[in-house]
């Protein structure tokens, strides 16, 4: 049985990752944008002097916050999509972190950043 993935197959992973992950920082830059523009429209809004300063701040404030927290599963992501390409490049891509066996090569389409093949995944689930 092979233990790893032929150069070939990490080649097609490494489109896939890269792919996934300039998904995930157009979804970030779009929850950023967002937000941006929901404090422009906010900070345009009828308040005068003082009240305005200090209800911009808080907009700017809890918006920040929204969108960090939004944006916090995403960033998760990408560490995950950067450590599967750090492991595309040592070889060791695909590789179940517990048995060391192969992971499923449609899992790892689905999911490329996957550690775990399905049954260690499961059995660490149930801890
Ligand atoms: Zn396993």
């Amino acid at each position: 049985m092979k233990k790893k993935l032929t150069k070939k197959e990490l080649q097609e992973f490494k489109k896939i990752v890269l792919k996934k992950k300039e998904e995930i920082l157009d979804e970030i830059k779009h929850i950023s944008e967002d937000t941006l523009k929901k404090s422009q429209r906010e900070a345009s809004g009828d308040i005068s002097g003082y009240t305005y300063h200090m209800a911009d701040v808080a907009t700017d404030t809890y918006d920040r916050e929204f969108s960090l927290s939004l944006a916090s599963n995403e960033r998760k992501l990408i560490y995950e999509f950067d450590d599967a390409l750090k492991k595309i490049v040592e070889g060791t891509f695909g590789i179940c972190e517990d048995c060391k066996c192969l992971i499923a090569k449609n899992r790892l389409k689905a999911v490329p950043q996957a550690r775990l093949c399905v049954k260690c995944q499961e059995k660490r689930e149930k801890k």
